[in-house]
């Protein structure tokens, strides 16, 4: 007669793994939801007091080191991981996997650490996904549609990204349109200085954040179509140093306004070219102007007429550019590659409250038109620094 098997128990480090994994999962996910219906605690309590702190210590190692941290860390965690891996195969290389002690303590770990990396991340970044950031700071609401408005704004984009071009006169090449006239350095200062003096940033004037980086791969970053990312673990922005030189300002800006808790990515691109409009370097304005006008355009050619009426004023260099760009996008990233990260990164957003997913990119031209209305409202006669009043 052979005797029935005893079916194993949970031991007490299972049943204390998965209570842990639960309290941290699910501790993580509550927050968020509070966080979501309470936007006004989220701004007076994480956006102004504790992520200007936390944001200036998380980003102190950043600021010793010359290169991307966020790269090497990634490095390192994927070396280490297959490293483990291979550590395990040899060692367990006379033994069969055991499902159950693979379920029972695999299982509850992955999802303790995945409750312990959503804490890190909302605490880093993620909160901001529940508060209007730009509404906040800047006291705007994007109005309704208004075709007029828009065809006027584009104008003036065209305009003013002309003057700064002209005055910024920076080398050419036939490939690659303008070149940066000023070092990526200089440029990261400049935008630095140019937050660093906007009102509606005053809480965040003492904090000092790290640089943007360009990592070594770069590379793989057009091939993914990443023309920049924020890194919250270690507060870094990166960019893609290979990009055209006309995009670079507004690229720049736009992680460095991730940076600051704008996380939208229209929110970002709002506060991208607001930023470079102000800087203290006309190719810096340019560049603001131009990546405006291409949001606004974009919006304009849904009344085809009034796109027909603008395009003219586009001059030569400003389309040499928009060109030059387009070739290179559609050189490195119209691969698999690229479209993933598009999937990952609409997933991402949808998943973080961004309704619309990466078409919050080109949810902008509100944002711009509120500010404009809002400046001629209390525009004095002392115009902008570099941006003569119309
Ligand atoms: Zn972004």
């Amino acid at each position: 007669m052979i005797p029935p098997r005893s079916i194993p128990r949970p031991s007490r480090l299972t049943w204390t793994l998965w209570l842990l994994a639960i309290a941290t999962s699910g501790s993580a996910y509550g927050l968020r939801i509070l966080a979501s219906h309470h936007p006004d605690w989220v701004e007076a309590v994480y956006a102004r007091r504790l992520y200007p702190a936390l944001a200036h210590w998380v980003s102190l190692p950043a600021r010793l080191a010359p290169f991307s941290l966020a790269e090497c860390l990634l490095g390192l965690l994927l070396t280490g991981s297959f490293g483990l891996l291979l550590w395990a195969g040899w060692r367990g290389r006379h033994q069969r996997p055991r499902l159950g002690i693979l379920l029972s303590r695999g299982a509850p770990v992955v999802a303790l650490v995945c409750g312990l990396g959503a804490h890190v991340f909302l605490l880093s970044f993620g909160y901001h996904y529940a508060r209007p950031a730009a509404r906040n700071a800047f006291g705007l609401t994007p109005p309704p549609p208004d075709p007029v408005a828009l065809e006027r704004f584009a104008r003036r984009c065209i305009r003013q990204a002309a003057l700064e071009l002209a005055a910024a006169a920076p080398p050419r090449t036939a490939e690659r349109g303008s070149e940066l006239p000023l070092s990526p350095a200089q440029l990261a200062d400049l935008l630095a200085e140019s937050f660093r003096r906007s009102p509606e940033l005053t809480h965040l004037s003492d904090v000092r954040f790290a640089p943007p980086k360009a990592p070594w791969l770069s590379g793989l970053m057009a091939r993914a179509g990443i023309s920049g990312i924020f890194i919250p673990f270690t507060g870094e922005p990166h960019y893609d140093a290979n990009q055209p030189a006309s995009s670079l300002p507004f690229t720049m800006a736009h992680e460095m306004a991730h940076q600051r808790g704008f996380a939208f990515e229209s929110e970002a691109n709002f506060v991208a070219a607001v930023i470079c409009i102000r800087a203290n370097h006309p190719y810096i304005r340019y560049s603001g102007w131009a990546g405006a006008a291409r949001y606004a355009l974009r919006d304009l050619a849904r009344a085809p007429e009034r796109y027909a009426a603008v395009t003219p004023l586009i001059g030569d260099e400003l389309r040499a550019d928009w060109q030059a760009q387009g070739r290179y996008w559609s050189r490195y990233a119209s691969g698999r590659l690229a479209r993933v990260s598009a999937r990952l990164n609409h997933a991402y957003l949808q998943s973080n409250g961004v309704a619309s997913g990466i078409a919050n990119y080109n949810e902008v031209t509100g944002w711009l038109l509120a500010w404009q209305a809002a400046r001629r409202e209390t525009e004095t006669s002392e115009p902008e620094t570099g941006e003569p009043a119309d």
